[in-house]
């Protein structure tokens, strides 16, 4: 099947929720060719956002294939149907190639018994001690932990496989990149937990390309990363093992590769990833979304005048409407309400001082991090804007394109795959 997508070692995730910036994104992996990297530009979208910006998977679609025509780019490229399950799936068959398959709600419902036991009984590899290259003490696995494993996530892996072979039966076999994700979970997933998950992944015959782990830490929306430093870097250098392992015993694609759910801008631990990249030679995709959209504020406010007021405007309209913005996310930001300057305050700033609060620079006193947070999760009020808010990045293009271009490469691409 030598027709069949296979995502390259780098790729990274880009998130354009109103489907104005595919151009800016995909300068940023022409930047990073011209640095020698090739990193392949995803344009995911989930179910929620299209939901709540009132698009459709197609817009993605196009907006992707007219910034690759417009820059003559001539790798691959594909569309994420972001955190698909089964009741979301269908609108994304024709748009998108790319599917990221969300079991995590899944995670914990009780598998058959039977499923289980045979589970146990197909993996006799998986008992006593494991030594797996790269990892540094052996994994000491008992029966009773594998049965405990496969309870927790046999079922979620079953639903995994309904998917696919559901994608499979629309789009054909080796017509499209699919990603497992059990990132939007309570509990972070253990290096074993995940050797167990591709080996039923394995079991249920998913050509799995990337898959998205719970890590430890918090992963909040558009800021930095808050966790133990040691801790991730020990555990994404054992999972990066896992996988490897995993490769060669039981068959998953060659080509399969964590894949970082970055929520945006975890800075603190693109260091540790590129190491551990570098260390194992190992591929990684990256995935951002949100950070984007912040860009456009950014420009918007950078640009002064209109530009500016409409920034304005939007963090008004989030900060009245902050609750209700914020349900969808609770699980993944922390906002402090003391942090968030008032609107009538914010209406007295200059744009220096909109773009130094919004602007993701740990180092800078100026940036707020519940402010950034809080419009991260603002994108409906501009989705209610409509024509009013996407004339604007029209027409402030420059201003916007350019930070847009700017974050990615230095912010994300530098740091993760080529290394600063
Ligand atoms: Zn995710």
């Amino acid at each position: 099947m030598d027709s069949a997508l296979l995502l390259a070692k780098y790729s990274i995730g880009v998130g354009d929720r109103f489907a104005h910036q595919g151009k800016a994104q995909l300068q940023a992996c022409i930047k990073a060719a011209e640095s020698g990297v090739e990193v392949i530009p995803v344009w995911n979208k989930s179910n929620r956002e299209h939901n709540i910006t009132g698009s459709s998977p197609c817009s993605t679609r196009a907006a992707a294939d007219e910034a690759v025509k417009a820059l003559s780019w001539n790798k691959p490229y594909y569309v994420d149907a972001d955190h698909i399950n089964i009741q979301t799936v269908d609108r994304f068959i024709e748009a998108s190639d790319f599917y990221t398959i969300d079991v995590a709600d899944v995670i914990g419902q009780p598998a058959e018994f039977a499923a289980v036991q045979a589970f146990v009984k197909r993996h006799p590899e998986l008992v006593g001690e494991l030594l797996i290259p790269g990892v540094d003490r052996p994994f000491r696995i008992d029966t009773d932990s594998i049965v405990q494993v496969a309870a927790k996530y046999l079922a979620a892996v079953q639903e995994a496989g309904r998917i696919y072979r559901h994608i499979e039966e629309k789009k054909g076999r080796g017509k499209f990149i699919t990603e497992v994700s059990m990132d939007e979970t309570d509990s972070p997933q253990t290096p074993v937990e995940l050797l167990m998950v591709m080996a039923a992944v394995a079991d249920e015959g998913i050509r799995i390309q990337t898959i998205a782990p719970k890590f430890t830490g918090r992963f909040n929306k558009g800021v930095d990363y808050v966790g133990d430093l040691e801790k991730f870097s020990e555990e994404y250098s054992n999972d990066i093992a896992v996988i490897a392992f995993a490769i060669r015993q039981y068959g998953v694609p060659g080509n399969l590769k964590l894949s970082v759910h970055s929520g945006s801008d975890k800075f603190s631990i693109y260091g540790p990833i590129h190491q551990a990249i570098k260390k194992f030679d190992a591929g990684v995709h990256l995935k951002t979304a949100g950070t984007t959209w912040l860009e456009e504020l950014i420009g918007l406010a950078e640009a002064g005048g209109e530009g500016l007021d409409m920034a304005k405007e939007v963090y008004s309209e989030a900060y009245s409407h902050r609750e209700e913005l914020c349900v969808p996310y609770a699980a993944v930001i922390d906002i402090d309400p003391a942090k968030l300057p008032t609107p009538a305050a914010v209406n007295r700033w200059r744009s220096e001082q909109f773009v130094a609060a919004l602007r993701h620079d740990p180092k800078s006193p100026a940036y707020n991090s519940s402010l950034r947070q809080l419009l991260h999760v603002g994108f409906k009020v501009a989705a209610k804007m409509g024509t009013r808010y996407t004339d604007m990045l029209t027409a402030m293009e420059p201003t916007i394109a350019k930070n847009v271009t700017e974050n990615l490469f230095a912010r994300h691409i530098k740091p993760v795959f080529i290394g600063e």
